[in-house]
């Protein structure tokens, strides 16, 4: 089977999130689809170690806060890769509590969206939860929404780990033949071609003059990790 035929689906990318206690979380995910329309019912997916998990097993209820193009890495970066085990993830986003406890993200955001769970269908490492949707709201949307194909080819990130759509070791290819180094945690890619002028790093840097503390743009992590793809 070409595992390459699975990048062609298309979807979009999200900030699923539930609450549990006084407690909130949330992860980036990319299986978030309607089902019916009357009434409006959502299913989602979500790896059986996701935090989140927990959450929306004990609320038996989610949110969905659809990203836009613009979003901030810094978003991707904490929802995406980092555990809500260890740092609370809304320490420094814009959100809201919305009417399930669910917290909503407010910043770079076309649309929400709140569930409470009527199914859940358990897979060995992942779970759907299939929702029955109680609120909605438009945020914005001038600004395209940001698709999972935009986040790997612009963005040039791979899926999380416990992601339907992680593949060991895939990573997207730069278009030049320049040496390229690649983040071994988010996949990220390093083009020297453009540098990472957000940070001060000018296009036309070469990945060994990168200063020493440079951090993975999507990511956050160290140097270190990189790898340089052959
Ligand atoms: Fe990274």
């Amino acid at each position: 089977m070409d595992k390459a035929a699975l990048f062609h689906i298309s979807y979009g990318l999200y900030v699923v999130t539930s609450t549990k206690g006084d407690k909130q979380n949330g992860f980036i995910g990319n299986t978030v689809f309607q089902i019916t329309s009357k009434p409006a019912r959502m299913a989602i997916g979500v790896s059986v170690d996701n935090y989140t998990h927990e959450f929306i097993e004990e609320s038996q209820a989610f949110a969905v806060s659809i990203l836009n193009q613009d979003v901030d890495t810094e978003v991707i970066k904490t929802f995406g890769y980092k555990t809500g085990k260890e740092i609370d993830k809304f320490a420094e986003i814009e959100w809201k509590k919305g009417e399930t406890g669910a917290p909503l993200i407010c910043k770079d955001i076309n649309a929400t969206f709140e569930c409470k769970v009527i199914e859940s269908v358990h897979f060995d490492s992942h779970t759907i939860f299939v929702g029955e949707v109680v609120s909605g709201e438009v945020i914005d949307s001038n600004i395209p929404v940001l698709t999972y194909e935009y986040y790997r080819n612009v963005l040039k990130g791979k899926a999380p780990k416990n992601a339907p759509t992680y593949t060991e070791g895939s990573t997207p290819t730069a278009p030049n033949n320049e040496p390229k180094y690649v983040c071994g945690v988010c996949g990220y890619e390093y083009d020297p071609t453009v540098g990472d002028p957000e940070h001060g790093v000018p296009a036309g840097t070469k990945f060994e003059d990168l200063p020493a503390d440079w951090l993975c743009p999507l990511c956050g992590s160290p140097k270190a990790v990189f790898d340089l793809k052959g």
